[in-house]
């Protein structure tokens, strides 16, 4: 007994020790890099138990590879404005991890674009990409241009520019881009066309998220909110709960949180606020998500303009002061690091009972210690946002089939993934001692894929 409990502490002590160890290393060739440094963090936390019960993965190195991306890519975007003057952006690629499929991940569009954002969004999308269980490995793209104030000429101009040089390192069985913030299919569109033109064919499935009446899957645009609602669904039905007469709380106005009102609403919830980047509406009568698309998704408008249409609803300015608003559910929809440890304090003084992450690591660490410790059922992004990466991937097989699933079809698909995500996270993170905590179960569950396959494949 007393032997083999001495044993049981050397190997923990092992397993710590090599956690602790390669983290120092990511620190060390990644400095500064606050964002994938954070991202990594969480991982590696929540992975000592998986290298106590499989020292192989620690014989092969898996983590020191996992952590190191496949390739970078930056390149100067040269475009020229309406008026003839040239602007230089930078664009980048990065190209994570294909082990489980080609590399898949979306491209944003947005001034704070920086490699770090770049690497911890791609990083992400390792283990998101691996919990969907379809054959997708993970990528993330972007520039630091700002569509916002843009023509559309110039947009076009921009994105064919970026996409000219991305052209020779991606193809629809080596990497497969497709939106986020600041790119929609409009530009996907410009993409497709610009990729097709140099490479003198018709590949559909190099880009997803294309226009329905172009290649694209019906039940993309709405795939990720919905799936975070699903996800969350999931969680709240394990506790006998559901979203029937809930108040929520979603932050931003763009295509997930558009999605995300509209499912909550469906279910039976009241939608009580919303935001953008320069503030939020509350309205005591539940927010009409129509008002919401003609607004954003149509108009291009600033969600001020919401009280315009709907007279009892309230504009204030600026952005966090949205997690004030009591609600039973708050959804986090915007950006990174948007909902803060003193935001999370007021969510719980205010009762909150389930958080789900809509955007990439909207929560801080610190927000998320405090959801869990309050005893707030908490849906990580990497599980709660797999929806749209799913459908992409779906859009990926109706392309190299040559047809299309009906919005029924692909709704149903992606609701039994979202289940399967659930069931997974929740499954890993029993199993590996953590019960209930998804952000670890989901972290292992994707873990466990991706590490497997880089076994099978060997060391490279
Ligand atoms: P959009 O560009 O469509 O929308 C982003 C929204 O967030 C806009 O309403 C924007 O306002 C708002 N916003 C930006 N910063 C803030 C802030 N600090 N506070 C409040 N609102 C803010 O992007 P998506 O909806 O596509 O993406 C949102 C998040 O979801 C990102 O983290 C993205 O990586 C993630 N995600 C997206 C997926 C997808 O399928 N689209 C898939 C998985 C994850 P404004 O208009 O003023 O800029």
């Amino acid at each position: 007994m007393e032997i083999i409990r001495e044993i049981d502490i050397e190997q923990r002590s092992r397993a710590n020790d090599y956690v602790h160890e390669v983290y120092e290393l990511v620190k060390k060739r990644n400095v500064g890099e606050k964002e994938f440094l954070q991202a990594a963090r969480e991982i590696f936390d929540s992975l000592r138990p998986v290298f106590l019960q499989h020292p192989e993965f620690m014989h092969n190195g898996i983590l020191e590879r996992i952590t190191e991306p496949d390739r970078v890519i930056t390149f100067r975007v040269a475009w020229e404005d309406d008026t003839g003057k040239v602007h230089v952006n930078r664009g980048y690629r990065v190209q994570f991890n294909n082990s489980l499929g080609p590399y898949k991940g979306g491209i944003r569009f947005h001034p704070t674009v920086n490699s770090s954002i770049m690497k911890f969004l791609a990083f992400e999308q390792t283990f998101k990409n691996a919990l969907t269980g379809q054959p997708i490995g993970a990528g993330k793209g972007g520039s630091d241009f700002d569509p916002k104030g843009k023509s559309e000429r110039e947009i076009m101009r921009f994105t064919q520019s970026f996409i000219t040089e991305l052209s020779k390192y991606i193809g629809p069985d080596i990497d497969v881009p497709a939106g986020d913030i600041g790119v929609g299919k409009r530009e996907i569109g410009y993409m497709f066309g610009q990729y097709n033109r140099l490479n003198g064919g018709y590949e559909a499935g190099v880009f997803t998220g294309k226009d329905p009446n172009h290649g694209g899957s019906l039940g993309r645009k709405e795939a990720t909110g919905y799936g975070t609602v699903y996800f969350v669904d999931e969680m709240l039905k394990e506790k006998g709960d559901s979203f029937d007469g809930k108040t929520v709380v979603v932050s931003g106005s763009g295509n997930v949180a558009t999605y995300a009102i509209e499912k909550a609403v469906q279910l039976g919830a009241k939608v009580l606020a919303c935001s953008d980047s320069s503030g939020y509406i509350y309205d005591p009568n539940g927010i009409d998500v129509n008002t919401v698309k003609l607004l954003k998704e149509f108009d291009n408008k600033r969600i001020q303009e919401y009280t315009k249409f709907h007279k009892e609803a309230i504009f204030y300015e600026g952005c966090s002061g949205i997690w004030s608003v009591a609600c039973d559910i708050a959804l986090p929809c915007a950006t990174q690091n948007e909902l803060e440890e003193t935001d999370a304090l007021m969510l719980i003084k205010n009762g909150v009972k389930a958080v789900g992450e809509g955007a990439n690591m909207p929560c801080t660490e610190e927000a998320i210690l405090t959801f869990q410790a309050k005893g707030v059922l908490f849906a990580p992004a990497k599980a709660a946002n797999a929806g749209g990466v799913a459908v992409s991937a779906m859009e990926m097989s109706q392309n190299s089939m040559r047809l299309s699933w009906t919005v029924e079809e692909v709704d149903e698909k992606l609701k039994t993934v979202m289940k399967n995500i659930y069931a997974s996270c929740n499954n890993a993170a029993s199993r590996f001692g953590s019960p209930g905590n998804l952000v670890v179960g989901a972290n292992i569950a994707g873990f466990l894929k991706v590490a497997d396959a880089m076994v099978a494949h060997g060391i490279h």
